[in-house]
């Protein structure tokens, strides 16, 4: 059995990650950790945990092998060192921290920890991206050329909190979907990004001087460019991947979401055809992945390495629209 104690009583882990954890045969959520005592019990009581505490202490002393963190954003850092310190193993929310120094810390750490540290970039665990991914690996579309991102979407208003308004907290829309769109471009082309140019905007929902809009163009290692848009505010837009080759064309919709759902179509001379894949849960899966990693078999779906990498580019993308400049994206590890 692993026994996870859930560091943050957020949403993400109330609505997935409680369950996909349970969906494990040998999976068990032994306490959750909130900053408040009263909501850490609150939440412990409406979802069936049997702790609730209000100290990362009292957490690690609870008997766990792994923690989940999704706390806010400027949280993961200390939590996690602290974490793989005590000898835990650690799932770890995106963005791993607010820099990518400090996510190579956490890295180094579970390294020399010998503990296992995953980043939780759940659209890799899509099986429609990863029909994609072995399409492209196949050959099935000739040599890859071009790839398209449409992952622009409206924050739902119960999520308007620190994301929307806390500088300090990570918040914006690059940080929140900058870094997924990273992950995905570069477990889907099989690539690593080398340069990035980007504009940001604040199109009326986010302040505090936060972008809540962003377009990105990518260069990747095999001369590969990307597009890709991200937003907040676009109610009614839906999402996509599209990537092009040289003998064929893949066109995946309704797939940067959290549901196994959406569709793949491949589009070459010899016609059209619905790729096929399967529909586990994406976080059930993250799941498995994590806990076969912990066997020693394999390693999470997505690993620190993978978090240091969308935190760099997405990093480069801020900088970039800042300074109007194209930034090379170099994770460093
Ligand atoms: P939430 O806003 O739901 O929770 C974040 C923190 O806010 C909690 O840890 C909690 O603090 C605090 N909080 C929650 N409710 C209240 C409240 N009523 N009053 C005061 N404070 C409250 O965050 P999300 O679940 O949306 O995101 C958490 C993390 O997960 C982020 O890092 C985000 O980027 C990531 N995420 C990842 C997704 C993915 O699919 N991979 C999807 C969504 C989010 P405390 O713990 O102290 O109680």
């Amino acid at each position: 059995t692993v026994r996870w104690g859930l560091i943050g009583a957020s949403t993400i882990a109330r609505q997935f990650m409680i369950n996909a954890i349970r969906a494990q045969g040998d999976g068990e959520v032994v306490a959750v950790m909130s900053s408040s005592p009263e909501r850490a019990n609150t939440y412990a009581g409406e979802n069936g945990i049997p702790r609730g505490v209000s100290t990362l202490a009292d957490l690690l002393s609870a008997g766990v092998d792994a923690v989940y963190i999704s706390t806010t954003n400027e949280l993961h850092l200390e939590q996690a060192l602290a974490a793989i310190e005590a000898g835990k193993h650690v799932l770890c929310e995106k963005p791993l921290a607010l820099t990518s120094a400090d996510a190579r810390k956490m890295v180094a750490a579970a390294n020399a920890a010998g503990v296992v540290l995953g980043t939780n970039h759940h659209l890799r665990n899509a099986g429609a991206h990863r029909a994609m991914r072995e399409a492209i690996a196949a050959g099935r579309i000739g040599k890859p050329i071009a790839a398209r991102v449409f992952h622009s979407v409206y924050l739902p208003e119960s999520l308007q909190g620190w994301r929307i308004s806390k500088p300090e907290a990570g918040g914006g829309v690059v940080l929140d979907i900058t870094v997924h769109d990273a992950d995905t471009l570069r477990f889907v082309l099989g690539d690593d990004p080398v340069e990035i140019s980007a504009f940001t905007q604040s199109a009326g929902m986010a302040g505090g001087g936060l972008e809540d809009g962003a377009m990105c163009i990518w260069r990747f290692k095999s001369g590969v460019m990307a597009q890709s848009h991200e937003g907040f505010t676009t109610k009614f837009a839906g999402t996509g991947f599209e990537v092009h080759g040289s003998e064929g064309s893949l066109f995946a919709t309704n797939v940067m979401t959290q549901k196994p759902v959406g569709s793949v179509l491949l589009r070459t001379g010899a016609g059209e055809e619905e790729l096929s894949f399967d529909r586990e849960d994406l976080y059930a899966r993250s799941l498995r992945q994590f806990h076969a990693a912990i066997r020693g078999e394999g390693r999470p779906s997505a690993t620190g390495e993978d978090g240091v990498w969308s935190l760099a580019a997405a990093e480069a993308a801020l900088q970039s629209a800042k300074s109007g400049k194209a930034v090379t994206i170099d994770p460093k590890l």
